[in-house]
């Protein structure tokens, strides 16, 4: 198989579930698909059973509505089984043949467990770390379907703990400004009606709060935190500090 057969994503976000990532991280994708990033969702199970949802086809449905609020390019069910997601070879090498197909830049992946919550989350950030790994290893194409070996370049993770999401502590956490794409991300949040339904409804409030709390942190309206996976470091200062908006980027030189 050659991966030209496959279009390139700049990013890619992998999730546990179809819910997941809209909720850590709906804004940031939005507003990489505005900033004409190619953008796509690896969804490892697809979340079905719970209590609920009537059943896989509905969820589906819900996740792809969601995936079209984001504007996302792609969207990949890898039908691994919900709820007993285990860390394993044939896990990663499945997850990295998809990593070797797009071709992403920058993958997002969970970044820590959820207590009380899902375990599958915690083998999410298993796979994903290893699949990065994978993806870029020469001499193993046999269990690659022979797709050629793609290095990425840098990858953050993002927490679904609303209880352990923290101000940002130190070097490496970085918060996305998502003040023009909140609503968008709340709207992708809302596909999944048999997730969130009247009962669940403090669920929206929450995500607000979240994104209020991260967003002020960093001086925005709202925003959402990642951990680098390395230290962050810049090469332009002055973009970095100053041009990260349209509204503070550097007046530009004028053209006499
Ligand atoms: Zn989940």
């Amino acid at each position: 198989m050659s991966a030209d057969s496959h279009p390139q994503l700049d990013v890619i976000a992998v999730g546990a579930h179809p819910d997941d990532i809209e909720i850590a991280c709906g804004g940031t994708l939005a507003k990489l698909v505005d900033a004409g990033q190619r953008v796509g969702i690896i969804d490892l199970t697809d979340g079905e059973p719970t209590p609920l949802s009537p059943g896989p086809d509905v969820r589906m449905a819900e996740a792809k509505a969601a995936g079209e609020t984001l504007g996302v390019h792609a969207r990949v069910l890898l039908h691994l089984p919900n709820r007993r997601l285990f860390d394993s070879f044939e896990a990663r090498v499945k997850l990295a043949v998809e990593f070797r197909k797009y071709r992403p830049r920058l993958v997002i992946g969970l970044g820590d467990k959820t207590p009380m919550a899902s375990p599958d989350h915690w083998q999410a950030m298993q796979i994903t770390d290893a699949a990065i790994f994978y993806a870029r290893l020469t001499k193993w194409d046999d269990y690659f379907d022979h797709l050629p070996v793609h290095t990425i370049s840098a990858h953050l993770y993002y927490s679904l703990g609303f209880g352990t999401l923290q101000l940002p502590p130190a070097a490496g956490h970085l918060v996305v400004d998502i003040a023009d794409t909140l609503e968008t991300k709340l709207k992708a949040v809302r596909c999944y009606a048999t997730q969130f339904p009247k009962t669940k409804e403090f669920i929206y409030d929450r995500i607000r709060a979240a994104a209020v709390h991260d967003g002020t942190a960093a001086g925005y309206e709202a925003g959402e935190v990642f951990a680098s996976t390395r230290t962050l470091g810049t090469r332009d200062l002055v973009h970095f500090l100053f041009g990260q908006t349209p509204a503070d980027e550097p007046r530009k030189p004028e053209v006499r």
